[in-house]
């Protein structure tokens, strides 16, 4: 596969490297202007998680930087009522980015390049922050933490499967390799397209950290750098969308599905967390028990703890997700903490000082980034605030406890299902709070929806065990 991206095209490597978080709307135009960028696409998500987009071409690039790109928001997930349908696309400077692949059905050579850029979602006439965009949301709850002084840095893990496509295209869930955990096997096409997908987000500015196979056939991970909660969100709906669009080109089936096959482990995304005061992780605290963990950080364990079974359907919000929460997949089962161990929910992992961290094991890359990380950070904080004092840290396996253990220790179950987490995310006042009334009922309704439709489907399961014996 050659040309996959246009790294190996001076003017694209250019254009990338010519870019930076800190330009103004001025030197945007001019950058587009030097590089013949002819068309930018104003990004956001809906309540799903969804990549949004509206693309404008040369002649309105001034329009768009400035703000006043109008779009109907009645026909997006979760967004709003027909009566109320006005939107505005605010741009956030500091996410333009240049695509490193030619523009689909266009001959770069003679069309120019497309930029896109991540965007908040305003409300019109008013002009205010639209209450039901998942940025904003995840905005709002950063500025709480702000005002208590802390910054929230996240690195997420996000798995996922590569699978092969029949001849006219099709989705399957065939693997092309029979490679495991960390498996250096002869070059496959699975390892090929991670490297394009590497390359492509370097070219969009991500410091790429490590990328190596998972452990079930054809499921790999690819992680990126931490950074501040808004930024590593947009990177990881950028990211979403370069890891499917890579495959395709290549031929293959690129998918976050929580659980693709029955047997196998399914993809998590492990989200990494940590809060900063003044440049200084207050995470760690120099001589503080099990090696320098501060109280700060024990009470916002308790706080993640308390909500976990409330904030699941955020972080895990298909019907599909709780196939992967079961035993025997390294994916959490109940809610406990552990300083090594993988099997509970959260984990801290070994390093201290500047990356002093706990290591929240649920969430799966099927959730809206931006909500997922402001329920994750309100529950924390809500931990703080109440002083919440988590149980003890577990040292053995969870997944082989009894349930009179268990019991003994407190350790109670995640949802075991998304009917049983809209239950629990319906009855909690710290998330409604967290996402807000219009977000939240939008939420609650839809996957109360999902639920309902599910269990009235006939599934195959059903067939295969029942058909023929009654
Ligand atoms: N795939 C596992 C999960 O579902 C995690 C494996 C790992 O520890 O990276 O969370
Ligand atoms: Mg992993």
């Amino acid at each position: 596969m050659t040309n996959l991206t246009m790294e190996n095209h001076s003017f694209v490597g250019d254009a990338c490297r010519e870019i930076s978080n800190e330009m103004s709307r001025d030197d945007i135009l001019a950058h587009m202007r030097k590089h013949d960028v002819r068309f930018l696409r104003l990004q956001f998500t809906d309540i799903a998680g969804t990549n949004k987009n509206v693309e404008v071409p040369s002649s309105q690039f001034e329009k768009a930087l400035d703000g006043e790109i109008m779009f109907d928001g009645s026909s997006i997930e979760g967004f709003t009522r027909i009566e109320e349908s006005d939107m505005l696309l605010r741009p956030d400077y500091s996410t333009y980015r240049v695509d490193p692949w030619p523009s689909e059905g266009l001959s770069y050579s003679r069309h120019g390049l497309v930029a896109h850029i991540i965007c908040d979602v305003y409300r019109l006439p008013e002009g205010t922050p639209f209450d039901g965009c998942p940025r904003g949301i995840l905005k709002r709850v950063c500025a709480e933490a702000a005002a208590m002084g802390y910054e929230m840095n996240a690195g997420p893990e996000a798995e996922f499967f590569l699978f092969q496509r029949t001849p006219n295209g099709e989705a399957t869930t065939n693997t092309h390799d029979a490679a495991g955990y960390f498996d250096l096997a002869p070059t496959d096409l699975g390892e090929q397209c991670r490297r394009e997908i590497v390359i492509a987000l370097e070219s969009l500015g991500f410091e790429i950290e490590a990328s190596h196979h998972e452990v079930a056939a054809g499921q790999h991970e690819i992680d990126f750098k931490y950074g501040d909660a808004v930024e590593t969100a947009d990177r990881l709906s950028v990211f979403r969308f370069v890891v499917r669009k890579i495959a395709r080109d290549m031929g293959l089936h690129a998918t976050f599905m929580p659980k693709p096959i029955f047997g196998a482990n399914g993809s998590g995304m492990h989200v990494h967390m940590s809060l900063f005061k003044d440049g200084k992780n207050v995470f760690f605290e120099e001589g503080a028990p099990d090696d320098g963990i501060s109280q700060l950080m024990r009470h916002y364990v308790g706080g993640l703890l308390e909500h976990g079974r409330s904030l699941c359907a955020i972080t895990n919000p298909t019907v599909n997700s709780y196939k992967r929460l079961v035993p025997g997949y390294e994916a959490p089962t109940h809610l406990a903490w552990s300083m090594r161990n993988r099997s509970p929910l959260i984990r801290v992992p070994a390093r201290r000082g500047v990356g002093t961290r706990c290591e929240m094991r649920m969430p799966d890359p099927s959730c809206n980034p931006y909500l997922a990380f402001a329920v994750m950070l309100a529950a924390g904080l809500d931990g703080i605030k109440n002083k919440t004092e988590p149980p003890k840290a577990v040292t053995g396996n969870v997944y082989r406890m009894s349930q009179r253990e268990r019991s003994r220790l407190k350790i109670k179950s995640l949802p075991a299902n998304l009917g049983e987490a809209v239950t629990q995310l319906e009855k909690s006042s710290v998330m409604k709070e967290a996402l807000g009334e219009h977000a939240f009922s939008q939420f609650v309704h839809a996957k109360r929806t999902e639920w309902s439709e599910y269990i009235a489907a006939v599934h195959p399961w059903e067939v295969d065990r029942y058909l023929t014996r009654m």
